[in-house]
């Protein structure tokens, strides 16, 4: 079986890559768990100096790297750069932070000494999105190697290309063969994958379908889960809000990646005595965008990945304005192209509000109250993070406790951040990503007690 990617701006094939045979999987997965016997026993400074190259190989190979993402996936060029700088910044992080992290841990108790050592599990089998080709595999990468784990990649079937230089990057750092390997697979042997005895753990990063797929088969082979899946954030406004720094920063989390990331703004909940500013300069900010070939520097927002992501943004479109939504800008959609959308007038039953929307589609919701701010922004199924504006800032951090999702962000945009813990609650998965807590998700947190 061959996989194709194409180019989603012009339809052009830009790689075909050939599906692992059974036996070539088999010697993966066996490598996998060779290497891991002998990298574990290496040097922490030594998985440090290599992560620390990797982030080097990264800036040096910037500019290409940055091409295959906008190739396949069609990420503005300019986005694709700042993302392959953001990969050597998580490299240089845990290649500063490790040894912090994973020294022993002492605990006084009854015993003459006792403490937990980090240990590492073993090969970690990562299943990840197109949306960030690199980031997403890199975020999970740097603090999981860097342990002493080995690492398999399940690429999505559209980005093998990328997949492909993100091997190159740790075979051009010095990494031992075998601790990181991309697999060219479907994900029809994904149980073949986690029931393998090497494997020890599972991270996906994707859909809320995938996500409980992969967890059941994990579950069913008694394996731990880590997972990063949708979501709908929503982004507050409130009556006393910097409204021109909202405008600026709401364009950003909304349009962002062409509006396909998991944690940009998707609902928009405005106080309604200045609901009629915000969306005027939120939608004049919007038409200003530069719309257009993703490889041209000056473009701001591109195609979507594939076509169906455009067709199923076009569907929650055309279904929120039957049911009384009111169309402000865009609307329209060509090919695998959607143009930057403001539906105003948004209700909870529409699909522009009850579902995840992924493209440019901002929904404006007008809302009385702080109080039904709130309860708006928690009818979601979805828990990755709230962006709330407010002047009153130590007010602000009081409503962190109305919010039940994995972050809230006061006057900015939720981003995600080495330094910080990331992850979502309810449908958007379990566990957390970057920061110490990143690294400990893979480790065997073990007791040593001396009597
Ligand atoms: P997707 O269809 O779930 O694909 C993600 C990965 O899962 C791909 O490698 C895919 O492989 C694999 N996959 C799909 N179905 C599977 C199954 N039944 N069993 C095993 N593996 C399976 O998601 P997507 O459309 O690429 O990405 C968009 C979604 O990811 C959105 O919902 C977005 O919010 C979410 N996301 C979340 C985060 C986060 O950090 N929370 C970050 C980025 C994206 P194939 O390509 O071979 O199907």
């Amino acid at each position: 079986m061959i996989f194709k990617s194409t180019n989603p701006h012009n339809d052009e094939e830009v790689g075909a890559y050939s599906a692992l045979t059974s036996e070539e999987l088999n010697q993966k997965l066996s490598d996998a768990s060779s290497a891991f016997k002998e990298w574990r026993q290496k040097p922490l400074s030594h998985r440090t100096k290599l992560l620390k190259k990797a982030g080097d190989v990264l800036r040096d190979n910037r500019d290409e790297y940055a091409q295959m993402i906008t190739l396949e996936m069609g990420k503005p060029i300019s986005e694709a750069k700042s993302e392959i700088e953001k990969c050597a910044w998580v490299c240089d992080y845990y290649a500063e932070h490790a040894e912090e992290f994973l020294s022993d841990e002492h605990i006084k108790t009854d015993a003459s000494t006792s403490f937990v050592r980090h240990d590492p599990m073993g090969t970690i089998f990562a299943v990840m999105p197109w949306n960030f080709p690199f980031w997403q595999v890199f975020r999970f990468a740097a603090p999981t190697l860097t342990s002493g784990n080995t690492g398999l990649l399940k690429h999505a079937s559209n980005v093998f290309g990328c997949a492909q230089k993100i091997e190159d990057v740790f075979t051009k750092a010095g990494f031992p063969k075998g601790v990181f390997q991309s697999l060219v697979v479907g994900h029809d042997v994904t149980e073949k994958i986690i029931s393998h005895e090497g494997v020890k753990a599972i991270t996906l990063t994707g859909s809320e379908k995938a996500g409980s797929t992969v967890a059941q088969i994990a579950g069913k082979h008694l394996k731990k889960s880590l997972l990063e899946l949708g979501g709908s954030n929503s982004f507050i406004v409130l009556e006393d809000a910097d409204l021109d720094l909202a405008v600026k920063t709401a364009v950003k989390a909304r349009m962002l990646n062409s509006g396909q990331s998991c944690i940009a703004a998707k609902r928009f909940i405005i106080q309604d005595s200045v609901y009629e500013e915000f969306v005027t300069k939120f939608t004049d900010a919007a038409r200003q965008l530069k719309v257009g070939d993703p490889i041209l520097d000056d473009t701001q927002v591109g195609p979507l990945a594939r076509k169906d992501l455009a067709d199923e943004l076009q569907r929650q479109v055309k279904d929120s304005i039957e049911q009384g939504a009111e169309l402000l800008l865009g609307g329209h959609q060509n090919k695998c192209f959607h143009e930057p959308t403001v539906l105003g007038k948004v209700t909870r039953d529409m699909p522009a509000f009850k579902e995840e929307t992924f493209g440019p589609l901002a929904a404006m919701i007008k809302v009385k109250t702080v109080e039904e701010a709130f309860e708006l922004s928690e009818e979601s199924q979805f828990g990755l993070g709230v962006s709330l504006f407010t002047k009153e800032t130590s007010k602000a951090q009081e409503y962190a406790s109305k919010v039940s999702d994995g972050a809230l962000f006061i006057n900015e945009l939720v981003k995600s951040d080495p330094r910080l813990p990331f992850g979502g609650t309810k449908k958007s998965g379990y566990g957390r990503e970057l920061a110490k807590d990143g690294m400990m998700e893979f480790i065997n947190r073990k007791v040593v007690y001396v009597k």
